[in-house]
């Protein structure tokens, strides 16, 4: 028995779905409502805290959250998957708290506050498709989800831009990690039919077409995280930080290849091979939306490939199961019938691969990777097919 997540629940269904719900919980039927996507990275991985580009899409699974608003001042949050109640009043500053879940949502309440979002009271349940920690971002979905619910309760709307970093620093102030934008950026801003190209420097946006009948973006998690004690990623920065340094740039987007050769002698092998990774993979990344925009996927697939083999090696990122993952797929390779490419997606350690298949083939291709995985590792890996999908949007009920 292969093991396949259930097909996407639409957002119209997972609304309903969480409706009834929160009438159970509450007694009462929900008047507002919102929703924000998970992500997952085509290409561009660890280049957004260096100021390059990244290459997401928006998936068709989602947070939804809904809510009533109170007479008073106080916040009452649960959710479907999780058990607990936080509950505290917004007359007073809104701090992190228990249980641990609810600063997803507590954080984007504060500085949603501090932006003029001041809703009453309000009693709010929260559902997510997204799995969660598999590296498809179920954090930035919960924290867009409840900036919208805030607008949607308020009548206030957030410039895009200015609701993707408050999301960001929700993460970094009350989940205590030091994310780039790329999450909250594509949650909020994803668009159906496409992936997102973002300078994340200036945080300018190009949409990239992704909407070819015959292709398919299949995503399957590994299920192996490997529990580390946390400070990779932070590691990874200052990395990357002190070889822009070396190099005399402001951060290593401004760096080129050549540049990278003639400083060789002053970096160590580590932050050399950083460097080498995140210089690499801001040119894949422009070069791979180019390819898509021409449906150029010999040119995509390989893109892919050198990608994963970058983190891999150079950044040292990816797990054994990852690379079996990528290693199965490559042995598909046929961009024309196949596999165009494959690589791991998200912060490394662990969670999902993203592949490009065709869609006639991907069925039996999926099978037949999870299968292999399963023999050669043990481990039951998850499949699944997602559709580039809108960004945040405030939902009747
Ligand atoms: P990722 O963003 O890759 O999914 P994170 O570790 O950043 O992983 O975020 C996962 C955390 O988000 C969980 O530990 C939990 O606190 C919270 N979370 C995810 N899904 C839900 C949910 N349905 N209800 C409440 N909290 C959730
Ligand atoms: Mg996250």
């Amino acid at each position: 028995m292969i093991r396949r997540m259930p097909a996407a629940e639409t957002a119209d269904a997972q609304l309903q779905r969480t409706a009834a719900q929160f009438r159970e919980a509450f007694g009462c039927p929900p008047t507002h409502a919102a929703a924000a996507p998970g992500r997952v990275n085509l290409i561009g991985e660890h280049t957004d805290y260096n100021d390059g580009f990244v290459l997401p899409l928006a998936i068709d699974r989602r947070s939804v959250v809904v809510a009533v608003p109170r007479e008073d001042y106080v916040v009452r949050l649960r959710s479907t998957g999780v058990e607990g109640e936080a509950s505290f009043d917004l007359t007073q500053p809104v701090t992190t708290g228990e249980p641990a879940w609810s600063n997803y949502l507590r954080g984007p309440i504060a500085l949603g506050g501090e932006l003029g979002l001041k809703p009453t009271g309000f009693d709010a349940l929260v559902d997510s498709t997204v799995p969660s920690g598999g590296g498809l971002s179920s954090s930035a979905a919960l924290e867009v989800s409840m900036l919208t619910l805030l607008e949607a309760l308020t009548g206030q709307m957030l410039d895009p831009v200015q609701k993707a970093l408050t999301a960001q620093k929700a993460e970094h102030e009350f989940a205590n990690t030091p994310c780039g934008i790329m999450d909250q950026f594509i949650s909020t801003m994803g668009k159906e039919g496409h992936a997102l190209l973002i300078d994340c420097r200036d945080h300018s946006t190009r949409d990239v077409k992704l909407d070819d009948p015959e292709v398919v973006v299949l995503i399957i998690n590994s299920n192996v995280k490997h529990e580390l004690n946390g400070g990779e990623y932070a590691e990874r920065r200052q990395q990357c930080e002190a070889a822009a340094g070396t190099l005399g740039v402001k951060a290593l987007r401004d760096a080129t290849l050549d540049m990278l050769e003639s400083t060789k002698g002053q970096l160590d092998d580590t932050a050399y091979r950083r460097a080498r990774h995140v210089i690499g993979e801001n040119q894949r990344t422009l070069d791979c939306a180019d390819a898509l925009d021409a449906r150029d996927y010999a040119a995509v697939g390989n893109l892919m490939f050198a990608s994963h083999d970058s983190l891999r090696d150079d950044f040292e990122v990816s797990t054994p199961e990852l690379d079996k993952l990528v290693e199965l797929a490559k042995a598909h390779h046929d961009p024309e019938a196949g596999v165009i490419g494959s690589r791991m997606t998200g912060g490394g350690f662990g969670g999902c691969t993203v592949s490009l298949v065709r869609r006639d083939a991907v069925d039996r291709l999926a099978d037949q990777i999870t299968a292999d995985y399963r023999q050669a590792t043990g481990v039951e890996a998850e499949a699944f097919v997602t559709v580039p999908s809108a960004g945040a949007e405030i939902l009747e009920v």
